[in-house]
């Protein structure tokens, strides 16, 4: 079994702006979900791009409504 490697990344809420960090586990492959502002309560679509060897390809935080 995989031991999970969580990754700490940081972005800004497509919101209100607000620096926010969380962390992604890349063992996982390509995810995709939603997390809620601490500051807005905004939902952020958080997706990651994980490569086939689990290394951290990107982040991206987008609103609800992006495409
Ligand atoms: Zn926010």
């Amino acid at each position: 079994m995989l031991e999970a490697m969580l990754t700490e990344v940081f972005g800004q809420c497509p919101y209100c702006g607000s620096a926010l960090e969380t962390a992604v586990d890349t063992t996982g492959g390509d995810q995709d979900y939603y997390e809620d502002c601490q500051t807005c309560c905004a939902p952020i679509h958080i997706q990651v791009r994980v490569s086939i060897t689990g290394e951290l390809l990107g982040v991206e935080f987008k609103r609800e409504d992006d495409a």
